[in-house]
């Protein structure tokens, strides 16, 4: 006893944790150590037997002030108090298990059943599309292993001419029930089988090709469908390409990750396009028409006269469709820059120098001011460097 680990520190919860707290961490803690998770892994079980027996304490009030008093003492029957022997076979376990499977297999259904027929886990896997092809959607050959039912067996894993037979450890249920005597009297754990691995069958003499599994490694070539306006991160899911089912449950599916490589001309947020265009001082300047590179191919748009730079125009319906419908599409910003010129033939430099001449008065008269708005009384820098 004088190892036993707190029970608030088992579950991982403070010593004022609220019922509901400690049930949520209960489910938490039990979902990751639950023996079903872990075939044979003999530390798991443990851990798994001692989240149990901290929420069994912990869940009801009386002996979780019995315990917050007394420590363990106050049910080893050392206690002072006349703690001692609590009797905890009445606690439905059960109940608390249904909870976790209905959280795995997602559904209510299956939870009056553990032992019916379970979809098999989701396999994922990674593919790499460019920028364009998850604007636009596109169509990609993946390559993966698939476990395909063995023919030589018909999936029972039985050399030929032999047959599976059911499971006499757990009379062909795949789940054994253990009743265990613990400090809280016998406590109920429901485990897979571990003769048959959870099918409910035995194979006494396994099929070669497949090693008494049922199942052989299979390449699998397909053609993937990748929807426009996918995004990196996102998954397309290929039905019944995961896992087998067991107990005659569906295969999980195959979910196939894209990872979107990068674009020179092209940011994408969302659904949005954004992309920097440069234009000369004097389309700025006058106006005139300029060339923009879009999703879309290149479209002509024209600058109006005294354009500044990083002005930002909006080219609707020319962003990323939604990957949902495709009919509807993001924007396409575009930030206009205004490129300096750094290399002038002496004919432009002598242009300029005419240029500054003509216009220079009204530039002068704006040279050194800033668009933040001043305070007159403190001057230009907000009075900073006003003399005191
Ligand atoms: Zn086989
Ligand atoms: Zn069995």
């Amino acid at each position: 006893m004088a190892d036993k680990r707190d029970y608030y520190e088992v579950l991982g919860v403070s010593k004022d944790a609220s019922a509901a707290d400690i049930k949520k961490a209960f489910r938490v803690q039990a979902k990751k150590y639950h023996p079903d998770m872990h075939p044979g892994d003999k530390e798991c079980e443990e851990k798994f037997k001692e989240i149990q027996e901290a929420y069994a304490v912990l869940s009801d009030d009386d002996k979780r002030r019995q315990y917050d008093q007394f420590g363990h003492a106050a049910f080893d029957g050392s206690a002072g108090a006349g703690a001692g022997g609590f009797d905890f076979s009445g606690m439905d376990m059960g109940d608390i298990f249904g909870d976790i499977f209905g959280d795995f297999f997602g559904g209510g259904s299956r939870r009056a059943n553990s032992n019916g027929p379970r979809q098999g886990a989701n396999v994922r896997m990674t593919i790499r599309i460019s920028f364009e092809e998850a604007v636009f959607g596109c169509v990609k050959g993946i390559d993966f292993t698939y476990k395909q039912e063995c023919a030589t067996c018909g999936g029972s894993g039985a050399k030929k001419g032999t047959q599976a037979t059911t499971c006499s450890r757990c009379g062909g249920k795949g789940k054994v029930v253990y009743s265990q005597q613990s400090l809280f009297g016998m406590v109920q754990n429901v485990q897979t089988c571990p003769d048959c691995n959870g099918t409910g069958k035995v194979v006494k003499e396994k099929c070669p090709d497949c090693h008494g599994t049922g199942y052989v490694a299979k390449r699998v070539h397909k053609e993937v469908e990748i929807p426009a306006g996918i995004d990196n991160g996102q998954s397309v899911r290929v039905r019944g390409y995961g896992e087998p089912g067991t107990n005659g449950g569906p295969r999980g599916d195959l979910l196939v990750e894209v990872v979107v490589g990068r674009s020179n001309e092209f940011e994408r947020q969302e659904m949005n396009i954004f992309s920097n265009v440069y234009i000369s001082y004097a389309i700025a300047a006058i106006g005139g028409d300029i060339r923009i590179k879009t999703v879309d191919g290149d479209i002509i748009y024209t600058v109006s006269s005294g354009t500044q730079t990083g002005t930002r125009i909006r080219l609707k319906g020319k962003g990323v469709p939604s990957v949902r419908n495709k009919n509807i599409r993001g924007d396409h910003y575009v930030t206009l820059i205004v490129k300096t010129p750094t290399k002038l033939s002496k004919d432009a430099e002598a242009a300029l120098r005419e240029f500054d001449r003509l216009t220079g008065d009204s530039l002068n008269a704006e040279s050194g001011s800033t668009d933040a708005p001043r305070d007159k009384k403190k001057g230009p820098f907000g009075g900073i460097f006003d003399k005191k």
